[in-house]
């Protein structure tokens, strides 16, 4: 029998329809590169991605078209969001931190039609122009001395009317296009659904995951250029919640500065970007006024991190995630029996990645692919299943699936008997030592905690004997001589004798990928002879 509700597809034109008429009034601040910042309402974007969706149609962008973006964080970017998405094209964002061989080749693998980019990616973009021939419009968001003369966001949208009849269709249809950064082999492209999206961000700002709500004052650090910020764009305007944008300037003084200026409640952020806040919050001698929730994902979260935003009152909000969940997978919010734990206990569950929300399922398997039942001991490779995860990559005609339908994350992880995920590594980065294996995270997470270590990454390298040991590279706080014995004997209290690391190096910046994380793969090609004798 078919029920008898209203057939109302879930599109991202209503996210926007909604904020515009019930938190019309509500900012969304974003800077610029100079740090200066500019505001403008819900109601506003609504009118401006209401003109540019006018403009887009204007030069021939019809539904399923590919719209790509290569630009910061600002509300330039969440309006192509919203106008690309709400007429029913599709919004392709880039990584302009991948290698210009990789982006030649996702604008072509896209087949974008239209690419607006920031003036800060001219002379990217003029190497592109030559490589892709099948862009047909290049909008560049605001005109600097000496560029090529492409059209201009403004004017472009300037003559349109700030009215759009935003369309009525499937849910079903593909509305974002973001690619894999590409660590192992060329970017695959995830396309996901207006449905898939809507499903997310309604998780995300529920009570235990993200907890977003109209009194919150969201700073989206997270690129907009990665899986759209984490989905923060969306997720703040569905329930009213102040926007803000911080543009290029991650630095932990300009977040600081735009964390007090506009009272944020919240950020997100990858670990780096935190421990740029944290350094901050320790010359100012005290944390930003409202901040009360960290989001902190895409690599593991030190304890450290943990407990200095904790002890200020921050509440730290681990997440695991991929650009193939869209990208939530976990979250640590801690269950009602959790919240009386002893300090120890709680800092050691509050480590891990947690648990998944409604709409996203787990398991780990065993090498015959067998799951591996939940408990302290338990390791096998992670596997999802879920609303907003892919079932195959763009343009690729085989299921990403393996034969029972769940999706191989590339992650070993433990999933303990109450149901929170821990990572124990990648498969790529785990090091193996003699026929056993050495998780990077865990010697990370040892060594993180010693005096004098700001940044620390452990790899392994090769070895005559043991085919590989684990050997640390660290960056010392304020460039300060570290003591190698000292932080092996710190290690070494904390993990089983044979997993101490052979050597400590240090460097003074540690190179990092497209999506701001550690670049194992880089430290591992550089130190490759370190233990050839
Ligand atoms: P993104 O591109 O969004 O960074 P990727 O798909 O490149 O995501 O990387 C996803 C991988 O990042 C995961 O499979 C996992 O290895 C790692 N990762 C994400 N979040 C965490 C976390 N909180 N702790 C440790 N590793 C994480």
């Amino acid at each position: 029998m078919l029920n008898l509700m209203q057939p109302r597809q879930l599109l991202m034109s209503r996210i926007l329809r909604h904020a515009q008429r019930f938190h019309g009034d509500v900012e969304v601040v974003s800077y610029d590169k100079h740090g200066a910042a500019s505001t403008l309402t819900y109601e506003e974007i609504h009118a401006r991605s209401c003109q540019l969706a006018n403009a887009l149609k204007g030069v021939g962008t019809s539904a399923g078209a590919r719209v790509a973006t290569l630009a910061w964080n600002d509300h330039r970017h969440l309006e192509v969001y919203f106008a690309v998405a709400g007429m029913g094209a599709v919004c392709h964002t880039i990584n302009p931190r991948l290698h210009l061989d990789d982006i030649d080749y996702i604008v072509n693998d896209a087949q974008d039609l239209v690419v607006f980019y920031d003036p800060d990616f001219s002379s990217l973009v003029a190497e592109l122009r030559m490589r892709c021939r099948g862009v047909k419009h290049w909008v560049c968001f605001e005109h600097r001395e000496g560029q090529v003369e492409d059209a201009l966001y403004e004017e472009l949208i300037d003559s349109n009317s700030s009215t759009f009849e935003w369309p009525e269709f499937s849910e079903d249809t593909a509305c974002a296009l973001c690619y894999t950064s590409g660590t192992t082999g060329r970017p695959k492209g995830v396309l996901t659904s207006h449905r898939s999206n809507l499903l997310m961000y309604m998780s995300m700002v529920s009570p235990d995951v993200f907890n977003v709500g109209a009194r919150d004052v969201v700073l989206a650090v997270a690129p907009m250029f990665h899986v759209a910020s984490w989905g923060f764009p969306f997720a703040a305007p569905m329930v009213g919640a102040k926007l803000v944008l911080p543009g290029p300037n991650m630095s932990g003084s300009s977040l600081f500065d735009a964390m007090e200026a506009h009272g944020v409640t919240m950020s997100t952020g990858v670990p780096t970007v935190w421990i740029g806040v944290i350094d901050e919050i320790a010359i100012r001698g005290r944390a930003p006024s409202r901040l009360k929730r960290a989001l902190i994902g895409g690599s593991a979260c030190s304890s450290q991190a943990i407990e200095t935003l904790e002890t200020l009152g921050i509440e730290v909000l681990h997440s695991w995630g991929m650009t193939e969940l869209s990208p939530l997978g976990t979250l640590n919010q801690l269950k009602n029996g959790n919240q009386h734990m002893d300090v120890a206990d709680r800092k050691s569950l509050k480590l891990k990645q947690g648990r998944p929300p409604f709409g996203v399922d787990l398991r780990i398997v065993d090498d015959n692919h067998r799951e591996v039942p939940w408990g302290p001991s338990a390791r096998g490779a992670l596997e999802v299943q879920g609303h907003w995860a892919i079932e195959s990559y763009f343009n690729s005609q085989q299921s990403a699936l393996n034969s029972d339908g769940w999706l191989s994350t590339g992650d070993i992880a433990n999933i303990d008997s109450e149901g929170y995920m821990q990572l124990v590594d990648r498969e790529k980065d785990i090091i193996k030592s003699g026929g056993e294996w050495i998780s990077s995270l865990e010697l990370e997470r040892a060594a993180q905690s010693c005096d004098g270590i700001q940044e620390v990454a452990a790899i392994g390298v090769p070895h005559q004997r043991w085919q590989e040991r684990p050997v640390l590279i660290a960056v010392a706080l304020n460039g300060v001589a570290l003591d190698e014995k000292a932080v092996l004997h710190h290690v070494k209290q904390q993990v089983a004798s044979w997993q101490v690391p052979d050597r400590v190096v240090q460097v003074s910046e540690l190179p990092k990928t497209g999506t701001g994380k550690v670049d194992k793969k880089q430290l591992r090609t550089q130190f490759q002879d370190l233990l050839i004798p």
